[in-house]
C-alpha cells in the first residue's frame, strides 16, 4: 500500500479535553478507488479535502454507505478494536443493497491497521477516550445517468472523541406519522439517505422539546423499532426486550453485544416485536423499569421519558441494568475485563 505521510502533525492544535463529536480528524486518511470493474491500489494520504465533479453520481442519486466503529487504547498503550469484522461484513451488506461493489477484506483490515498505527497518538488512553473510525463508500462517477455508478471511492477517516454525555434528560417522541424504514427498503443498511430522511421529523421533535424519535413500523405505527439512530431495549420486570432485526432494523454491533452480555449474566432477553400499547400497559402497572438505546457512539443511552398521542410517560430515575451492561461492555472494549466472547482485536502492524 502506498503511504504518504504528513510533514507536520496537527495534533498539538487539538484540545483533547473539549472535543466535539466528529469535528476533528487525524493526520491521515485511507482512500481506494473503484474503476474499470475493480478496486484499485489503496493509499494512505494526509487528511485533506477531495475534489468531486459536479455530476458525481452520489450528489444526484445518493449511492453512499458508511460504518461507525471505535479504536481504544489500554493502559499499556495497546490499541484495540471491538468486533471489527462485524463492521466489515455489515459494510458489504449495505454495499450490496445499494448496488455498490463489495470491498475486499484484506484492503479494509490492512488499511485500517496502517491508518491506526500511523495516527496512534490520536488515540488517548483512559476510559471515555477513543478514536471514532468512519469507513464510507460513495459513487463518484461523473455522470447524471440514473443508474448504478461505475466508479466509487472507499475512504476511512478517524476522529478522536470523548464519551458522549448529553448532561440532560433524554425524552423521546414515539413516531405516529413519519417512518424511518419500510419492508423491502434499506432500513437495515447503513445508507446515508436513511439519515437524511430522519433529519426533518427529528427537527420537528426537537422543536417540541424531545431529544430523539422512537421509530415505529411504517404500516401501523404500533410497534417500536429503533430510537433515533440507535437500537432500542425495554426492561419489563427483569426481562429485556428488543425488536428483532429485519429489513427495517439495523443489526447493531452494540445491540448484539448487549444481548450476549445480558444473557451471559442470566438476564432474560426477548427479541420480538414490541407494541407501544404493551409498554404503556407495563408503565401503568409499574413493571416498565428501563428503556435505553444502544449504538457505538453512546454505547448505552438511558431514556427518561416517552411521549405518545400527547401523553408523556416518565421512567424510573435509575437505569441500573442499562448502566451495568454499559460498564461491562466498556470494560471489555478497554481491555479492563475478561473477554469471554473474543470480541477484542489487538491492532498490530
Ligand atoms: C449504526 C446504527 C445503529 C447502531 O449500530 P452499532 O453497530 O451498534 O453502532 C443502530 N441503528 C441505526 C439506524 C444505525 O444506523
Amino acid at each position: 500500500m502506498k503511504i504518504e505521510k504528513i510533514h507536520q502533525s496537527k495534533i498539538n492544535q487539538i484540545d483533547f479535553d473539549t472535543l466535539a463529536f466528529g469535528k476533528n480528524f487525524t493526520d491521515h486518511m485511507f482512500i481506494c478507488q473503484y474503476k474499470g470493474g475493480k478496486w484499485q491500489n489503496p493509499e494512505i494520504k494526509p487528511y485533506a479535502p477531495i475534489t468531486l465533479d459536479p455530476s458525481a453520481s452520489v450528489l444526484h442519486y445518493g449511492q453512499a454507505i458508511f460504518e461507525g466503529m471505535k479504536a481504544y487504547k489500554d493502559d499499556e498503550n495497546i490499541i484495540w478494536l471491538f468486533r471489527p469484522e462485524e463492521n466489515f461484513n455489515r459494510l458489504n451488506k449495505s454495499a450490496k443493497r445499494l448496488q455498490i461493489p463489495e470491498f475486499p477484506a484484506s484492503y479494509f483490515f490492512e488499511g485500517l491497521t496502517q491508518l491506526l498505527t500511523l495516527d496512534h497518538e490520536w488515540i488517548k488512553p483512559g476510559e471515555g477516550n477513543s478514536l471514532y473510525v468512519r469507513p464510507f463508500v460513495f459513487a463518484n462517477q461523473a455522470t447524471v445517468q440514473a443508474s448504478a455508478s461505475q466508479e466509487y471511492l472507499f475512504m476511512i477517516i478517524c476522529a478522536p472523541v470523548k464519551s458522549y454525555y448529553s448532561g440532560g434528560e433524554i425524552n423521546v417522541l414515539i413516531a405516529e406519522e413519519f417512518s424511518r424504514a419500510a419492508d423491502g427498503g434499506v432500513g437495515y443498511a447503513k445508507a446515508a439517505g436513511n439519515y437524511a430522511a430522519q433529519f426533518y421529523p427529528t427537527s420537528l421533535a426537537l422543536k417540541e422539546g424531545f431529544q430523539q424519535i422512537i421509530w415505529t413500523d411504517a404500516s401501523s405505527h404500533e410497534y417500536m423499532e429503533e430510537a433515533g439512530t440507535m437500537n432500542i431495549f425495554f426492561r419489563i420486570n427483569d426481562t429485556l426486550i428488543t425488536a428483532p432485526v429485519s429489513d427495517r432494523i439495523l443489526d447493531g454491533v452494540t445491540r448484539k453485544s448487549i444481548i450476549k452480555l445480558a444473557e451471559h449474566q442470566g438476564i432474560k432477553v426477548e427479541e420480538r416485536p414490541i407494541k407501544v400499547d404493551e409498554i404503556k400497559k407495563a408503565h401503568a402497572q409499574g413493571s416498565l423499569q428501563e428503556i435505553f438505546g444502544s449504538g457505538t457512539a453512546v454505547v448505552v443511552l438511558p431514556i427518561n421519558s416517552f411521549s405518545h398521542h400527547g401523553t408523556t410517560y416518565k421512567l424510573p430515575e435509575a437505569a441500573p441494568i442499562a448502566l451495568e451492561l454499559k460498564t461491562k461492555l466498556v470494560a471489555i472494549q478497554y481491555n479492563k475485563a475478561e473477554d469471554p466472547f473474543g470480541w477484542r482485536k489487538e491492532v498490530t502492524v
